[in-house]
Formats: C-alpha cells, structure tokens, sequence
C-alpha cells in the first residue's frame, strides 16, 4: 500500500509541477481544461474603457486606456478584437501571460477548417500558425483529410472569458479528434457541430473500460498525433489517457521518442491539445519543465486508466454537502508587466 501511495504521489509530481507553474482562474482541472469559468459575462465590464478600438482610423487622438490592476486580467483581454501591433512575442508563461504581434489562422485552407469563428480565437504567435498549416499540408498523406482547428488564443492572448486557463500567449492549439469534411462547413455549422469524443463510455466509473471505441479511433489519427508530436517546434501534446494508451500500441516502430511529447490528461478526447515550445526570440516567454525520459507508456500510464483518478471517493457524510472553493479570477496585476503595453498598444 505504502509503495502504491509512494507511486502516485511521485506520478503527480510532474503534473504538480506543471499546475503549480500555471495559475488557473477558474475549476480543478488548471491546465488545458475546457471548462467554463462561471457567470463572468454578467460582470460589468471595464473592459469598455480597456478597448482600444480606433473608431475613426484617421483621428490622431489616441483613446485613453484605463487599466486597473485589481481588475480581472480576462476582462481586458477578452474585449480585445485585433492583435497588438507589435513585433511578435509570447510573453509570459502558457496559464499566465499574453501574446503581442498575433497573427489570425485564416479561417480556412485547402487542408483546415477553422470552428466557432464567433469566439475570435483563431489567434496565435506567426509560429504556431505556421506549424498548423505545416501540419495541415501533411494531413492528407497521413489519411487525414485536413483539420477542424479548435481555440487557439485571443488576438493578444491573456485569459479568457470562457474555457481554458491556458491558451494565453498563443501557442497553444486544439485540434479536433474529427476529420475535415470534403466540404467548406457554413459559419453556422461551425458553431454547432460537435466534435465526437474517443471514449468507450464514461470514465468515473468502477472498472470502466477506459479503451478507445474501436468505432471512432483510427490510425489516421495516430499518425496525425505523432506527426504533430515528432515536430521540433512541438514542446507537448495532451490527450486523454485512453488516447494515449491507443497511441501506446500504435506504435510498433522502434522510435518511440514521439510517445514522451504525448501527455496524458483530463479531458482531451474531442480533441488533442498541441503546445510549442518559446520561440527563441520571445523574451521574457518560459518554457515549462520537460516531461519524464520515457515514453510515458509504463507504470504513469497504468495509474491514469485505473479507478484511482477517475472514481470519486464516497463523501464521509452523504448529508453534508461539498465545499466548493471558488477561485478569484486573475487579476491584471498577475500577468507580466508588458501585457500591460500590450493591451495597451494601438
Ligand atoms: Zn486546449
């Protein structure tokens, strides 16, 4: 018992050490969650004030920004319609930072489909763009007939309204476990197809068959993640664990380097979640601690598709109900300092 608990307190470590580097505004799953940060739509704005829309190009007058420092960072940048003019740079780390010089994802290629186009989060640092062109093109010859790209960031990155507590300096990507269809799917399709989850079934329960449905996994999709894996710019992909463990038995070559970049996590069965690595030009960008050596398919894999993470304990007393802790958003004061000249340029 003792060496099992010793086992999964030191598994947790580096998962630890990648939440306590990231800073969530909202949920208990802070790194690449998906999960909706609650009621923050109805918070009157200052983000009004923080728009530094230029109504008349023309008019010399630059408008004021006020920025608040106790003000919610997400509020300012989830109001931000374009990039900042400046030269490109991740700042920050990728749960606490913000993107100056965006650059959009058109939303379509002949090889990708950008989804949800209301959300504007078809944003990136020019290098993640061009890596998802990069691997769009590729996407063909590996079966894949092209992606459906999920969030990338804001145009100047920074936390979001909704969603992610990553995702905030632009290179971070989802891509959809659904493949491209052999037409341009309508903006209102965007919005509304769902993209279709790997699982067999539910995952919290007793002895869940945490394998992948043999029905909707394919290899084309192995061999688009480990092409995105095998990518020198690509620092880690997250993918639900049953994903993983497919990708495990996938790969019967000899090179299993690519399995190390591929990390299991919550979530992350609609779609997998690609991150790159700090270009070396941004400064002030900080790159995460690299995953274990390994390729991840051994003893860390076995405790994520077991009950132990997924089945939750029997509360002590049924009649007492659970405390819900709720997080303060981040506030501007968290981020760098230059996201404020971020946020701020016009
Ligand atoms: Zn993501």
């Amino acid at each position: 018992m003792r060496t099992s608990l010793q086992f999964v307190r030191q598994q947790f470590i580096w998962s630890m050490a990648l939440i306590a580097a990231l800073p969530v505004s909202a949920g208990a799953i802070p790194l690449p969650s998906e999960k909706p940060s609650s009621g923050i739509l109805a918070v009157p704005v200052p983000a009004q004030k923080a728009t530094p829309s230029a109504p008349n190009a023309r008019s010399h007058k630059k408008q004021q920004v006020v920025l608040r420092d106790d003000q919610p960072a997400k509020l300012y940048f989830g109001a931000m319609k374009s990039a900042a003019p400046l030269a490109a740079r991740a700042i920050g780390s990728y749960a606490k930072g913000c993107l100056a010089g965006g650059a959009a994802l058109p939303t379509d290629g002949a090889n990708w489909q950008v989804m949800r186009l209301s959300r504007n989060r078809n944003w990136g640092h020019p290098d993640l763009v061009q890596f998802l062109k990069d691997l769009a093109n590729d996407a063909p010859s590996l079966g894949w007939r092209g992606l459906l790209v999920g969030d990338l960031a804001q145009p100047r990155g920074g936390p979001m309204l909704s969603g992610h507590a990553s995702h905030q300096i632009g290179l971070d990507a989802d891509i959809w476990l659904t493949e491209m269809p052999d037409r341009r799917l309508t903006a209102k399709e965007r919005e509304e197809i769902s993209a279709i989850s790997m699982l067999k079934g539910p995952l919290d329960v007793k002895d869940a068959d945490r394998r992948v449905d043999p029905r909707k996994w394919s290899d084309s999709r192995a061999r688009l993640i480990r092409r995105a894996a095998s990518d020198e710019r690509v620092a880690l992909i997250f993918v639900s664990p049953t994903i993983k463990k497919a990708l495990c038995d996938f790969e019967t070559g000899k090179d299993r380097s690519w399995l190390r970049t591929v990390r299991p996590w919550w979530g992350h069965h609609y779609h997998f979640h690609v991150r790159l690595a700090c270009p070396r030009d941004s400064k002030g960008c900080k790159n995460q601690n690299p995953p274990p050596p390994g390729d991840g398919c051994g003893k860390e894999l076995t405790y994520w598709l077991s009950d132990v993470p997924w089945v939750p304990k029997k509360p002590k007393d049924p009649n007492k109900e659970p405390k819900v802790v709720k997080k303060r958003p981040m506030a501007l004061s968290a981020l760098p300092k230059s996201c404020k000249t971020v946020l701020a340029a016009q």
